[in-house]
């Protein structure tokens, strides 16, 4: 489906929710102007800034949750843009609720047109990233990367949790040394891009030119390497360009978000090359490394932000930088909707709303696994099993529905929780249980019910 019949699935589905005026006034005039995977953002263009604003305050919960079905991502990010908006954006980088690649566009435009591979935002730099305990190693690494690239480490390799900052840092290396050497082909690719690049080359015979693109680049940055995993054919042909890439000495960094050796699904010879070079990892980051990206992602939005307001807000937010910038974003676009200073009780009010985190009541795996052992008399063995009785696969179906909605891990971590499952089975899973309460109220109304047994016994 391209995005335009994607988005024509999206209107059926939310007539059927909010019916066919809500659709018509505010739907209808709506198109999708991009699709990032990597960072699965949408970005919508929107006709003005009061369907943005209208939209934005009461439609993207149900944007986020069928838009993003049919994108197959349980976290899609929407971003509105207008036309307007969009062109101010691109000669002065003010606001924050543009998005850094359309505000970015304009002024980029030059350098792609040069350097059509690249595939870089520019937004991302090693000025832009802020270092911490959790991440100096990574960033030196990949800042000595760019000084002598293809000749330090090689590959570089880092790996760590979901929204700590491994996009930024490739997209900084890249930019870095096209900055420093114009004339080197620098390659951004996600894994994920990479793997359909190279199905497509099968299916319409074009693994020649495939294979020429790969051998003239200079850097090349592979982001969310594990995407590769369980794929043969992709493998193969990526390490063969590994090889080809790394004997002419060219720079090879990755992205995981698994240490080489736990990858899962990926050819052992394969796998112990990714970590020829350097491994490095990310953590999360503390406190005081928190308020500091609060206080740079404000600054670069112009933003005034006071201290106690930066503190709360990094206070707030545990699990990923990704999810803080969220916060602080919602915070910054609700003071300027409502035409309000940015306070502490402001910035309570709108994180209260959103239903962040708040530390003290994080639900982990083992709260949904108690609640789901209580509810259905299963254990942790048998869901961690092979068994495929038939109620027990629908209950170890619904465990990991659960621990997706209520924790912040990844698909991937709750295969491996459950008995070593591919992320691909889990999401599959949550698809059938969401499917499966659509069409059977009794079904909904039983998970809604262990769902609230759940939080509150956490809480
Ligand atoms: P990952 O690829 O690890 O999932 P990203 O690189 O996409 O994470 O980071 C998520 C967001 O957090 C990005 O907008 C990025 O700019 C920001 N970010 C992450 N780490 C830092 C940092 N140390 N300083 C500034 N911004 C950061
Ligand atoms: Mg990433």
């Amino acid at each position: 489906m391209n995005h335009e019949e994607i988005w024509q699935q999206f209107l059926i589905i939310a007539r059927e929710e909010v019916g066919s005026r809500v659709v018509e006034t505010w739907f209808k005039a709506i198109t999708i102007d991009e699709w990032d995977a990597a960072t699965q953002k949408v970005f919508l263009r929107v006709p003005n800034s009061f369907v943005k604003d209208w939209v934005e305050k009461h439609y993207i919960p149900l944007i986020k949750t069928h838009l993003g079905r049919l994108f197959h991502t349980h976290d899609l990010k929407v971003i509105c843009a207008d036309t307007k908006i969009e062109k101010e954006a691109a000669s002065s980088p003010a606001t924050m609720v543009i998005p850094a690649r359309v505000a970015s566009e304009g002024r980029h435009y030059p350098l792609k047109k040069k350097r059509p591979l690249a595939h870089l935002n520019d937004n991302y730099t090693f000025e832009s990233f802020v270092v911490g305990p959790s991440n100096s190693l990574a960033y030196a690494a990949a800042y000595a990367v760019t000084e002598k690239p293809g000749t330090l480490y090689n590959p570089l390799f880092m790996y760590g949790g979901s929204g700590l900052g491994k996009t930024h840092l490739l997209h900084a290396i890249g930019n870095e040394i096209a900055r420093k050497n114009r004339t080197v082909e620098v390659l951004y690719q996600p894994a994920d891009r990479f793997v359909n690049e190279f199905i497509n080359a099968i299916r319409f015979d074009k693994i020649p030119q495939f294979q020429a693109k790969y051998q003239r680049i200079d850097v090349l940055l592979i982001d969310d390497i594990q995407f590769i995993s369980n794929k043969e054919q992709t493998q193969e042909a990526f390490f063969h360009i590994f090889n080809f890439l790394y004997e002419a000495h060219k720079q090879i960094v990755f992205s995981s978000d698994a240490y080489p050796h736990t990858m899962k699904g990926v050819a052992e010879r394969l796998r112990s090359r990714l970590s020829w070079g350097l491994v490095t990892d990310l953590h999360l980051p503390s406190l005081e490394t928190k308020v500091a990206i609060i206080k740079k992602k404000a600054a670069a939005g112009n933003h005034v932000l006071s201290d106690d307001v930066a503190h709360l807000i990094a206070s707030q937010v545990v699990s990923n930088i990704r999810e803080l910038e969220g916060a602080l974003i919602r915070v910054v676009a609700f003071a300027a909707l409502t035409n309000q200073q940015i306070t502490i009780s402001l910035a309570q009010k709108v994180l209260s709303h959103a239903g962040v985190s708040s530390g003290s009541k994080t639900i982990g795996f083992d709260n949904v696994i108690e609640g789901v052992a209580r509810f259905y008399s299963y254990t942790l063995t048998d869901l961690r099993s092979k068994n495929r009785n038939k109620e027990l696969v629908l209950v170890r179906q619904i465990a990991m529905f659960l621990m997706k909605k209520l924790t912040d891990k990844s698909l991937r971590d709750i295969g491996n929780f459950l008995g070593g499952r591919d992320h691909s089975t889990v999401m599959h899973a949550i698809q059938k249980v969401e499917d499966a309460c659509l069409h059977h109220s009794d079904l909904n109304q039983k998970l809604q019910r262990l769902e609230q047994e759940i939080v509150q016994r956490t809480s």
